[in-house]
């Protein structure tokens, strides 16, 4: 089985995942370990030096090498780990083995008409195109997530808000918040489910919990969703937990959006919704089943 062999550009262990930092020109990619003590005074200043080496690196490589096209950013991947059309087969059996069909993500039923024109767009696309969207996410984790970066399926490396987020799991912690913020009724959401062979297709990582938390691992090999905790993503059992409601909220990031023809089905809560839906796919002319689910809002366990 392959495993995944980055190297910290610090401590130069091998690890599984790498975390970004990204500084001006250059990235420093940092292994778990460094990248919890990346504020410690110390380690910012080898981060710091590391940026100024791989700069260099970089321009003197520029200079004598007319083919840039052969050099991918600051490191080398294993190019044969990365053969995403190889591991069609194996796509396909882990999508089996955890019933994995579809991906969920939750909007407002007003941003509906704008994502059934243009798709599923990552924050940081929403914002440049000074839309009309009705954010429902929690701005302190927003402003906590516009930080991070991945490494995506296709080595290409994005900031989190260039992707967008689709959750493992039904009845996210995160949706139960928004819920009970008292702000927003159940009727103003609307489930979208991805179809996850779709996703598979694209530019992607998952994460074993919340993408902003610094606990969680990323992985873009499909092997790895063995490494979720799939006990608590199956469950609803995550109450006053901070780890298992981390672990929940595990999910993909897709790069660079996801099409309205990736879509499964549409979930809402009540009737009224869904003719308010319908009417607005018909005045698209787009085919979509639009599902009253009762289920996608409640948490038997909670109460
Ligand atoms: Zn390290």
């Amino acid at each position: 089985m392959p495993s995944e062999n980055f190297v910290c550009d610090i401590c130069d262990k091998r690890c599984e995942n790498l975390f970004i930092v990204n500084i001006q020109s250059r990235s420093v990619s940092l292994c778990g370990e460094c990248f919890k003590k990346r504020d410690d005074p110390a380690m910012a200043a080898m981060v710091l030096e590391k940026e100024r080496i791989k700069n260099e690196a970089y321009k003197k490589q520029k200079q004598s090498s007319r083919n840039v096209s052969q050099s991918f950013g600051p490191y080398n991947y294993p190019r044969s780990n990365y053969g995403r059309f190889s591991l069609g087969g194996l796509e396909r059996e882990y999508i089996n083995k955890y019933k994995l069909y579809y991906l969920f993500h939750f909007t407002h039923k007003n941003n509906i008409g704008f994502i059934l024109e243009k798709g599923l767009l990552p924050k940081n696309q929403l914002a440049a195109g000074n839309n009309q969207y009705v954010s429902i996410a929690d701005e302190e984790v927003q402003a906590k997530r516009a930080n991070i970066e991945f490494n995506l399926m296709g080595r290409i490396r994005r900031a989190l808000h260039d992707c967008v987020p689709l959750y493992i799991s039904w009845r996210t912690p995160t949706l139960y918040r928004v819920l009970h913020k008292g702000d927003v009724k159940e009727s103003d959401i609307v489930h979208i489910l991805v179809n996850a062979y779709s996703v598979l297709k694209k530019n992607y990582c998952f994460t074993d919990g919340n993408a902003a938390s610094i606990y969680t691992s990323q992985y873009v090999l499909i092997q790895n969703l063995d490494k979720l905790d799939w006990s608590v993503i199956k469950s609803d059992d995550w109450g006053g937990d901070n780890e298992k409601i981390r672990k929940k909220n595990a999910e993909f990031l897709v790069y660079p959006k996801v099409e309205v023809r990736d879509f499964y089905k549409l979930i809402v809560a009540d009737q009224d919704a869904k003719e308010e839906i319908d009417t607005l796919l018909r005045s698209k002319n787009i085919k979509l089943e639009v599902e009253v689910d009762k289920r996608y809002y409640e948490w038997p366990k909670m109460y």
